[in-house]
């Protein structure tokens, strides 16, 4: 998927962690986020599964994705990296453009808040797409290198992923990664701060 800007840029929504990618949530939708967030820990707190366990993580975290609606969720806006013109999607997702009054005005307001300091992501999926047939994807985005990889088997997927991560470890670019199976956390890496 790609967005084809009034500019003529074009650029590209396949990959996460995008740096001119932003969540909009309405002022008036916001408390709902707040309160799925307090649901889901209120529920984390009472079954005592309020810990690391990775398998659990996930499980909470699928639990707060169905408790926000789609339309919240998924209310996105762009930055064109080019021209820096705005694509509001409204609340039925149809995409509104706002151009900016002047060439100086910064097109890349949509950057993490870290800025340089920010590290990436590295993502590694093995899912079923329907009956027999599988399939995997690795995903990563940092500051120097982004991309997206499909693969036909687990080993190979396996493999790459911890070829990447190592990789990006040694350049310190990374802040997490995670490797799933069939929805089961294979393996995580979160950067020690210290
Ligand atoms: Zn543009």
């Amino acid at each position: 998927m790609r967005i084809i800007c009034l500019c003529g840029e074009e650029f590209s929504l396949n990959t996460d962690f995008l740096y001119y990618r932003g969540h909009l949530i309405a002022d008036q939708d916001y408390e709902l986020v707040l309160e799925a967030i307090d649901t889901l820990l209120a529920e984390a707190y009472r079954i005592g599964q309020l810990d690391i366990d990775p398998k659990q993580r996930q499980a909470q975290f699928d639990y707060l994705y169905q408790q926000v609606p789609d339309t919240i969720q998924k209310r996105f806006i762009y930055q064109c990296p080019h021209c820096g013109r705005l694509h509001i999607n409204d609340a039925n997702y149809k995409s509104h453009i706002y151009k900016p009054e002047n060439d100086q005005q910064s097109s890349d307001i949509l950057r993490s808040i870290h800025r340089n300091d920010w590290k990436g992501k590295l993502k590694g999926n093995w899912a079923r797409l329907h009956d027999a047939v599988w399939y995997g994807y690795l995903a990563w985005d940092t500051k120097q290198s982004r991309g997206w990889k499909i693969f036909d088997t687990w080993e190979e997927l396996k493999s790459e992923y911890h070829r990447l991560l190592e990789d990006l470890k040694d350049k310190d670019m990374l802040a997490t990664a995670q490797l799933q199976k069939d929805k089961d956390v294979i393996h995580t890496y979160q950067r020690d701060e210290g």
